[in-house]
């Protein structure tokens, strides 16, 4: 009789122990959330600064926790086929206000026909993560352009700000955790966006100059629209 774990097996209890207290943490952040909201809303505008800054600390506590959960558990969602088109449909609906609010804008050109294989919610997440980094880098007139498009039997999501762009060493770091030049960021988005992609079977490049901007080219493989998705979900059973 043995008490010894194997290590996967080790990193599966650490993995899923991870994913439950990330889990668990998230109810209460968002319930506090409300409550915040609801005081803001009741307060002299010196409080309501207050709240205000309390809620968008817990959004970025939550934050933490949805990227962390990814990167233990990318396993959790459900796999379809997505449309390319309604998922950056989706995203624009989440991702202008957001960049409304930092002096900017977002523009977005997507051919219709596109579908790749993956789990909606962690796609999107994906493309967040590196949105966010776009919008975080903006100067003044900020502007995002996404194309969508079929380049030799796949599908690639371009994107492209006008930001305040990378030099070599910073697109080197890209992915590593921790890796931040942000006084409040924590250096994790992109190594989530990397990972996610990956599992995907889809590939992702950085093209950054400082000073102009920032370019990100994600090559997925195309959903064969003869293949069934039982076909795709089984080639992977567990990694999205
Ligand atoms: P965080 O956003 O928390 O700093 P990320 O992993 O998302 O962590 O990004 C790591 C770093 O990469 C950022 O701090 C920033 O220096 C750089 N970066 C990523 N995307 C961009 C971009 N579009 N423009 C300029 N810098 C970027
Ligand atoms: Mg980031």
């Amino acid at each position: 009789f043995n008490h010894r774990l194997e290590r996967t097996e080790k990193l599966k209890i650490i993995s899923d122990l991870a994913a439950s207290v990330a889990h668990e943490v998230r109810n209460p952040l968002q319930v506090t959330r409300g409550f915040l909201q609801l005081l803001a809303g009741r307060g002299d505008n010196e409080s309501k600064k207050h709240f205000n800054i309390a809620v968008s600390e817990l959004d970025r506590a939550s934050g933490i926790i949805t990227d962390f959960l990814t990167f233990a558990k990318p396993e959790l969602e459900t796999v379809s086929r997505l449309n390319l088109a309604d998922e950056l449909g989706q995203l624009e609906v989440i991702i202008a206000p957001h960049a409304a609010m930092h002096g900017g804008r977002l523009q977005i050109n997507a051919d219709p026909e596109l579908n790749v294989i993956g789990s909606s919610s962690k796609f999107k997440q994906a493309l967040i993560n590196l949105l966010k980094n776009s919008i975080e880098a903006f100067k003044g007139d900020g502007n995002i352009e996404i194309n969508a498009y079929e380049e030799e039997g796949e599908a690639i999501v371009w994107i492209k700000d006008n930001g305040e762009g990378m030099d070599e060493a910073q697109i080197a770091k890209l992915g590593v955790p921790y890796f931040s030049t942000k006084s409040k960021g924590t250096g994790l988005g992109t190594m989530v966006t990397f990972r996610i992609i990956e599992v995907m079977k889809g590939t992702i490049e950085f093209k950054s100059k400082k000073g102009e901007g920032t370019e990100v080219i994600i090559r997925l493989p195309l959903a064969d629209e003869t293949a069934s998705l039982e076909t795709a979900a089984a080639a992977s059973p567990h990694e999205l």
